[in-house]
């Protein structure tokens, strides 16, 4: 499995599922340009990873993983505790200093193997791999998992210091220096690290942005096209698009296992779609970290089955405790032949492209989001925390292909004990809306379906945008590497 194009790029991610999954697919999309990638990650999410990491192997993909201890130990966190959605929240201060001291080993690890690094392609969460390019001489690129508009917003706000003149933090703002006129709050944008008041990751985090050698987005030219333009301009850095990754899972045995081994048998959910009428189904899930309490999912539950719509709703496994089981056997009991809960982990990709899905109640994780456009589907938006907001003011206000369950105000995801925030009449309408909307949805699933084809376009054609982004990306690295 050795790349043949000379360069060999390492993957840092950031030990979450929303930044190892899009980071796995980049690899991907690298590793098919002929370049060996080392993807960076430890024990815990190796094994979690595991049925991904068999399925690169037997593909031939020139991709390697590496495996560096987590010290949970040494900053006080329980022994296994290496994934952010099982680190307690008190802890979470403990958890980045762990990765911090993934450093030195990193660092002797690339020195003691070969081939030598041609770059490291770090997440923007991981400001400390700045540290191990600088000492092994080699250039750092800067991933971003969220979009475009998102990190725009983020740095003209940081830029224009807008928090420090909001008084409150439900107060009202007009984000500067955006194409359009977005309305935010505080509340809603809350920046990453610094709403949790730790001022030196966050400013390390700018640092490791400010002096990188180029930045990577998980976006496409024409999703969000005068953001990246204005992001390039605010930054003066070199920024190239080249997703959506989750377009380099090309075959169903890798977007059944993409993230992980999947609860359900791919093959019998996709039987179960296939018996549905296309178009027919909406998909409900809330990502990897949301937790949703007891009552909002009987909410939940009853405004699906009132919507009238086929449906496929995934549960964490943490959220089913026994006052969720009584009402959702009686639920799955009325709404049996046209629901299907799934606890666990959901194949989303695979369900995402099979074109019974019509409509896709999301969080607005971003690489869900963007798994929505990339498979053209219209979204309901219910957005939690962190860019989430800001990723529904996109897909709702800017591109138009969503419709806003109507939610305000953020949860945290294991933070608040929420009582229901959305009820079952607000779920049932919106996915009625979504589902059999008119005029006015016909509209929106046409827009949606549009940048399902750029998207695609984008990353598979000949001469598509992100294509050819990356073959400039490729190209930039090469030249570096030979300048240093
Ligand atoms: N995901 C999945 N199955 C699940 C839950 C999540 O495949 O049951 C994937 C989803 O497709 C996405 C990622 O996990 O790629 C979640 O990332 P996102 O940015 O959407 O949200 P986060 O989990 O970071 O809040």
């Amino acid at each position: 499995m050795n790349g043949d194009s000379g360069l060999h790029l390492v993957v840092v991610p950031l030990m979450a599922h929303g930044h190892l999954i899009p980071a796995i697919d980049m690899a991907r999309l690298f590793a098919e340009r002929g370049i060996l990638v080392s993807v960076v990650t430890t024990p815990v999410n190796a094994s979690r990873i595991r049925a991904v990491i068999r399925g690169i192997d037997e593909s031939g993909l020139p991709i390697r993983f590496v495996e560096l201890p987590f010290p949970c130990a040494q900053v006080g966190l329980p022994e296994g505790c290496e994934h952010v959605d099982v680190v307690p929240p008190h802890l979470f201060a403990n958890f980045f200093r762990a990765t911090a001291l993934l450093r030195l080993p990193l660092e002797s690890y690339l020195r003691d193997h070969h081939p030598r690094p041609s770059c490291i392609v770090a997440d923007v969460w991981l400001p400390w791999t700045m540290e191990v390019a600088r000492a092994l001489r080699v250039p750092r690129l800067v991933c971003h998992w969220i979009s475009s508009f998102a990190v725009l917003c983020y740095h003209n706000i940081r830029r224009q210091r807008v928090r420090e003149s909001i008084s409150d933090d439900s107060e009202p703002f007009v984000v500067p220096g955006l194409p359009d006129r977005i309305v935010t709050t505080r509340a809603q944008a809350p920046g990453f690290f610094d709403a949790f008041g730790w001022d030196d990751i966050y400013a390390q985090s700018v640092e490791a942005e400010e002096t990188a050698d180029g930045l990577v987005l998980n976006s496409f030219d024409d999703l969000e096209p005068s953001y990246i333009d204005k992001y390039r301009e605010a930054t003066g850095k070199k920024v190239w698009a080249i997703g959506p990754f989750c377009l380099g899972n090309r075959d169903r045995a890798s977007k059944a296992v993409r993230g992980s081994q999947a609860s359900v048998d791919g093959d019998g959910c996709m039987v179960w779609l296939d018996s549905m009428q296309p178009r027919s189904v909406v998909y409900v899930s809330f990502g990897s970290l949301t937790q949703t309490q007891p009552s909002q999912l009987a909410e939940i539950g009853e405004g699906l089955e009132e919507s009238g719509s086929p449906f496929i709703w995934v549960i964490k496994d943490r959220e089913r405790t026994p006052a969720t089981e009584t009402w959702l056997s009686g639920l799955e009991g009325r709404t049996k032949g046209r629901g299907l809960v799934i606890t666990g982990w959901a194949p989303q990709a695979l369900i995402l492209s099979h074109p019974a899905i019509g409509g896709f109640v999301t969080h607005c994780g971003w690489n869900s989001a963007l798994e929505g456009v990339s498979t053209g589907v219209p979204m309901i938006t219910w957005p939690h925390f962190a860019d989430q907001f800001l990723n529904e003011k996109l897909l709702v206000q800017v591109l138009k292909t969503a419709v806003p369950i109507g939610v305000e105000a953020p949860i945290t995801y294991v933070f608040d004990k929420a009582v229901a925030l959305v009820k079952r009449e607000d779920v049932s309408k919106a996915v009625r809306s979504v589902m059999d909307g008119g005029e006015e949805g016909e509209g929106r699933r046409q827009r949606a379906q549009e940048l399902g084809k750029k998207a695609r376009k984008a990353v598979d054609e000949e001469g598509g945008s992100s294509q050819e982004n990356l073959t400039r990306l490729l190209d930039y690295v090469s030249k570096l590497c030979q300048a240093k």
